[in-house]
């Protein structure tokens, strides 16, 4: 199983490691740019965009992503820093997926919601918690929209990139995980095809 890493600035690091584990891979806790060398995929999880791309800035890790060129998973805050464009916040986006989008979209904390979401790839519907979540308003046609809520697109994914509004490793259902596992399995078999 591949070798994931969860970048360990900020908000919901210790669930996705968790989820992580539970479906076979090995993790890392990401701080320094020189950890990103040894992993197969990131993610970079919810919590607070703001926060996150600060201390981003800091460590040097806005260009060690951005140049990373291997699967990303954003979630949430992850989606709104992998973003092209984020509605006030230019200094916010990484530029890794054609997407626009608005941050906390879906309301406050206290309106977090879940609902029942149906995800291109995945058999059956999912749970997805919704929390203070980005919504797209806009994605070029180079991106591959995977689900929708009220008109808004909360998962998508470009070439080695995925996103998604909500908070997959908040649930037991570790199927969208899943899904971007298979595309860290396929990049690096590609990769190693190509060496
Ligand atoms: N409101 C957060 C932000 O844009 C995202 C919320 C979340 O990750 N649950 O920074």
């Amino acid at each position: 199983m591949p070798h994931v890493g969860v970048l360990g600035l900020q908000g919901a690091v210790s669930e996705h490691i968790k989820q992580l584990e539970s479906i076979g891979c090995t993790t890392a806790i990401i701080k320094k740019p020189s950890e990103l060398s040894s992993l197969d995929g990131l993610i970079i999880p919810g919590g607070e965009s703001t926060a996150i791309k600060r201390l981003m800035d800091i460590y040097g890790l806005t260009e060690a992503i951005q140049s990373f060129n291997k699967p990303i998973f954003g979630t949430c805050a992850g989606m709104v820093l992998l973003a092209r464009d984020v509605t006030g916040n230019p200094d916010l986006p990484l530029g890794l997926i054609d997407l626009a989008v608005q941050r906390n979209a879906s309301g406050r904390q206290r309106s977090s919601f879940e609902t029942s979401l149906t995800i291109k790839g995945l058999d059956k519907p999912f749970n997805a918690i919704f929390i203070r979540a980005p919504y797209c308003l806009q994605a070029s046609e180079e991106v591959e929209i995977l689900a929708t809520h009220d008109g808004h697109i909360v998962a998508a994914k470009q070439r080695n990139i995925l996103v998604s509004s909500f908070h997959p490793e908040l649930t037991g259902d570790s199927r969208l995980l899943e899904l971007f596992v298979r595309m860290v399995i396929m990049n690096g078999s590609k990769n190693s095809s190509t060496a």
